[in-house]
């Protein structure tokens, strides 16, 4: 294997070095566009963008969600009307100040989300309790001025997102649809075999704008966690400034309760830096572009003939619905090994000479498990994967199992290497940000679905604490 071909670092070594690596050499993104943190996304990373819509969109639609599209700029005197919300991405927000040579009249923003132009246009739509609830998904992309630095997928100026605004007559029916949100976005970490812990932020780190939000966050190799898709109830925040009301059944005038939530691209950089290995990514395969590479074997005189029964498996995995590529490019089989492992492909099934008189194929996991397979019987693919998409989804829920350990004291959590902590908090803004300067970890919050007692007082100042919380360090 050359230099060049595999990754350099092990993970263990320099975590941020390796995942670096396996992002660029496993062909998911390049970083050599001309702007910093405006990456280009490649093709097989991109297939991941697409398994990864494709599964919510089916879900979101199956709920009654309608696809629209909103325009990607929006006016400064429409960004007024919600100043708090904006604020959070004042900093983050780019600027049109010129078109066509002369200088605008009005500053136009590029949307780092859309809340503003999409409620604009809900206060036109709405008019009875009988247009409630309005369910509206846009895909789209968003642009932010991310100044803590950027890292592919999982810090960029743009990235690829959806985003689901919802209007409700009631606090109640808001609530609820977040437990559906709650529910699709599960659908999706299925499919990517990870188990996030899904908690409600504290306050200071709510969404602009809203009541409450909850978020799935995922732990990656090094002890770290990503924070992934957020769901947020924004209560009235927004209907009232953007005079989105509604007649209701009692004949009184109501503001609407609303919801919005996302889930973006940097879901790939999750994926990889949760499942990858030394040799690079390790995809499950409901989400792998290419869930089967079949490698022939070729020795000389013997190559039509492992080339015409490798291009028969291929069709009959094809038949099986199974998405399977054959590799009869001219490299070495080892190079071609070394490629898809970094790539991340579920299963290689090697055919050689050998196999052939054998009447058989060699299947080999990514994590090196091999399996003889029947060429009459290769339908047992299917199971193979199915095991190895299993395999990776309780690997995840004991990983996050045994990453989380309670902690008493500051000491404890100052001595801790990551993971997540459980401790106890009073609800303190001041001891909340005390706790994150003193020890490097934040809160990230409470259990989504599950109250849970405290066990001590408040880690910083004592006190008697009122919520268990989840304590780590973040990307
Ligand atoms: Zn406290």
């Amino acid at each position: 294997m050359s230099e060049e071909q595999g990754i350099s670092v092990k993970q263990s070594e320099d975590f941020s070095k390796w995942y670096l690596e396996a992002v660029r050499k496993g062909g998911f993104i390049d970083q050599r566009s001309p702007i910093k943190g405006f990456d280009v996304i490649l093709p097989w990373g991109y297939a991941i963008w697409e398994r990864i819509q494709d599964c919510f969109d089916r879900e979101i639609k199956e709920h009654g969600v309608q696809n629209a599209y909103f325009p990607l700029v929006i006016p400064e005197s429409l960004i007024k009307k919600e100043e708090e919300h904006f604020k959070g991405f004042k900093a983050e927000a780019f600027a049109i100040t010129e078109a066509g040579g002369e200088k605008l009249e009005e500053k136009l923003f590029v949307r780092p989300t859309s809340e503003t132009i999409m409620y604009h246009m809900f206060a036109m739509w709405i008019r009875s309790y009988k247009d409630l609830p309005l369910l509206i998904n846009q895909w789209c992309n968003v642009v932010r001025f991310d100044t803590k630095g950027t890292k592919p997928f999982l810090r960029g100026r743009e990235f690829l997102w959806q985003e689901g605004h919802t209007a409700h007559a009631t606090r109640e029916d808001a609530d609820k649809w977040l437990t559906t949100v709650v529910k699709m976005y599960n659908e999706v970490y299925k499919m990517l075999a990870i188990e996030p812990l899904i908690l409600v932020r504290p306050k200071s780190d709510t969404f602009a704008g809203a009541d409450y939000s909850i978020v799935f966050d995922t732990l990656v190799q090094d002890g770290k966690v990503v924070q992934g898709p957020g769901s947020h109830l924004l209560g009235q925040h927004f209907s009232k400034p953007f005079d989105i009301k509604f007649l209701d059944e009692d004949g009184k005038e109501k503001y609407v309760w609303q919801t919005s939530w996302g889930i973006t691209t940097r879901q790939i950089g999750i994926l990889i830096a949760h499942h990858g290995d030394d040799k690079g990514a390790v995809l499950p395969p409901e989400v792998a572009p290419v869930q089967v590479v079949i490698v022939p074997i070729l020795f000389k005189g013997k190559e039509a003939d492992v080339l015409e029964k490798a291009g028969s498996v291929k069709e009959q995995l094809h038949q099986l619905g199974i998405r399977a590529r054959l590799d009869s490019r001219e490299h070495s089989a080892g190079f071609k090994f070394n490629e898809w492992e970094l790539k991340g492909v579920p299963l290689r099934v090697e055919i050689g000479p050998k196999d052939i008189a054998a009447g058989e194929v060699t299947a080999v996991s990514r994590v090196g498990e091999k399996t003889k397979v029947k060429m009459t019987e290769l339908d047992e693919i299917k199971g193979l994967l199915d095991n190895i998409q299993e395999e990776m989804a309780t690997k995840s829920r004991k990983f996050l199992a045994d990453s989380i350990n309670d902690v008493h004291s500051m000491d404890q959590l100052k001595a801790a290497e990551g993971g997540f902590l459980r401790g106890n908090w009073c609800s303190s803004g001041e001891c909340e940000a005390s706790i994150k300067a003193e020890s490097g970890f934040e809160i990230r919050g409470t259990l989504y679905d599950k109250e849970e007692k405290c066990f001590a007082n408040c880690l910083w100042c004592g006190k008697p604490a009122k919520h268990v919380v989840y304590i780590a360090k973040a990307y």
